[in-house]
């Protein structure tokens, strides 16, 4: 019998559209499948309570499509290079198939593992699987990366996008040697899933994961959601957005599956075209993000400005609790807050809005929030976190300036006008007119008495007050520009 081949997967939990899975197949030999839980190499960050809660069902239903094919995902645990070492001396594999990643720590884990095989014999195919373009395939006349979105997106939409692949019928599945199988592990023994407590009951109310939910949810939203899109997408308070970003974050989708659904709706219905236009735009900032993540790997870790090196962080851990806990007093701050808690997932303008409270009006590092996403967003994603959040700070490669401080009153009024997005999510304010909904301390008293509002007691005051503190955070920037 012909050697085996394997698959890795990793953040590419699909079977359509897969390179490195078709490759493998179209390789004719059979094919051996796993899947490592890695949290021990060095420098990898371990994922957030709620990634790991997504990233359970994502390889449960990967597990499935695998075995409806005749094959099935093992999965072993790990520091990824020794497990593969192993691997590979006892399946007698002939070749490794992967999707590339793109932290610094995962390129290194991959560069390591591909010259080791190679050394033996042992052919390590790797392909692009998450990306539209690779981070280092869209560059300037000079032949460096882009630091400002608009040329670049411009540069991306002049490239064309190689049609998805399609998910294989058949699949010729290798036999594992008992000594893998005997160290292989259950999904459960993985305990990715919270049990006491068991805080995700929300979040099975809101989401369907893996593959066949991604495809459903992009076929839904191309049905009734894209139309108006760039409209519907700023307001919270109606599902006017994909969702589809837990799905991209773990590869249940990929981009270029996205792009040509778009692309192809866009062709039969000419009406669509801003709507469209604007979505492929989204899908276009996640891959700038990437591009900036592979151009500085410290993009979670530091301010990418300089400037914001002596930045006076606040360390007021009584404001930084009632920001994640959602009472900070602001209804449109405590509504995304609770959101995330909820759901682990929030409305991308309110995570600009509660970003913005945190990084402005509380002084607190934006690490911590980005830190506080990772743990709490089912999407968390090592680029567009990092990137949202240095955007928003101001301190990121291109971002909004620092003097751009939402005011989460006026954004909520804006954003939110009839307040139904914050009483979905703060429901001590429910009957609160919407005269009132984001700035309940300026309600009469007989009206806040007839809502059952008591401030401080059933909600709270703000805890800064918006002018002083927007002028504080000015003052703290100024301060910085004056010191350089
Ligand atoms: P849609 O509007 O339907 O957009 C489709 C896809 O485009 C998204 O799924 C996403 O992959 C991409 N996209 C949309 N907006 C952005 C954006 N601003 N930047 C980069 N890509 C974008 N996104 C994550 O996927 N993971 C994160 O951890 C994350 N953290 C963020 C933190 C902050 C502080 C901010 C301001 C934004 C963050 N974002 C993050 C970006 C954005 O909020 C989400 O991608 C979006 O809300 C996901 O919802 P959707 O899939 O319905 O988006």
């Amino acid at each position: 019998m012909a050697a085996p081949v394997l698959v890795w997967f990793r953040d590419d939990h699909r079977l359509a559209d897969n390179p490195a899975l078709a490759a493998a197949v179209a390789s004719g030999a059979p094919i051996l499948c796993f899947f490592i839980f890695d949290e021990i190499s060095e420098g990898f960050r371990p994922l957030g309570g709620a990634a790991r809660w997504w990233l359970h069902g994502s390889i449960e239903a990967l597990d499935e499509s695998l075995k409806r094919l005749g094959s099935k995902l093992i999965l072993l645990q790990g520091a990824a290079e020794s497990v593969i070492e192993r691997i590979a001396s006892e399946t007698g594999a002939s070749a490794i198939f992967w999707n590339r990643r793109y932290t610094a720590e995962e390129i290194a884990v991959d560069s390591a593992i591909k010259k080791s095989l190679t050394v033996r014999g042992i052919k390590a195919h790797s392909f692009n699987g998450r990306l539209l373009n690779e981070p280092w395939e869209i560059t300037n006349q000079s032949g460096k990366p882009f630091q400002v979105f608009t040329p670049y997106s411009r540069a991306v939409g002049q490239r064309p996008v190689a049609a998805p692949l399609p998910a294989p019928q058949n699949l010729e599945s290798g036999n594992w040697p008992s000594s893998i199988l005997d160290e292989a592990l259950s999904l459960a023994e993985l305990h990715l899933e919270p049990v006491r407590p068991d805080w995700a009951g929300g979040f099975r109310n809101h989401w369907q994961r893996g593959e066949s939910a991604a495809l459903e949810r992009l076929a839904d939203f191309l049905d009734g959601g894209l139309k108006g899109y760039a409209e519907n997408r700023d307001i919270p308070g109606v599902e006017g957005t994909t969702r589809l970003s837990p799905h991209l974050r773990f590869g249940e989708i990929g981009p270029r599956q996205i792009w040509h659904a778009i692309a192809h709706r866009r062709s039969h219905e000419p009406g669509l075209g801003r709507d469209a236009e604007k979505l492929l735009s989204e899908v276009v900032w996640r891959e700038f993000a990437y591009q900036l993540l592979y151009q500085y790997p410290d993009l979670s870790r530091a301010s990418h400005s300089r400037r914001f090196a002596h930045f006076p962080w606040s360390e007021d851990e009584k404001a930084f609790e009632a920001w994640q806990k959602g009472l900070t007093g602001y209804p449109m701050v405590d509504a995304g807050m609770r959101q995330l808690w909820r759901t682990g997932w929030m409305h991308n303008r309110v995570r600009m809005i509660v970003a913005s409270f945190l990084i402005k009006h509380l002084l607190i590092d934006w690490r911590r929030g980005e830190a506080w996403f990772w743990d709490t967003l089912v999407d968390a994603d090592p680029a567009n976190n990092a990137f949202g959040w240095q955007w928003v700070a101001g301190s990121g490669p291109d971002s909004a300036p620092f003097h751009r401080i939402f005011n989460p009153v006026t954004q909520g009024e804006k954003f939110d006008p009839q307040g139904n997005y914050v009483k979905a999510f703060v429901p001590e304010l429910a009957n609160l007119p919407s005269a009132f909904i984001h700035k309940p301390w300026e309600a009469p008293p007989l009206v806040l008495r007839s809502a059952g509002i008591t401030l401080g007691r059933t909600y709270p005051l703000p805890i800064v007050p918006h002018g002083p503190a927007r002028e504080r955070a000015l003052e703290a920037f100024r301060r910085l520009r004056d010191e350089q």
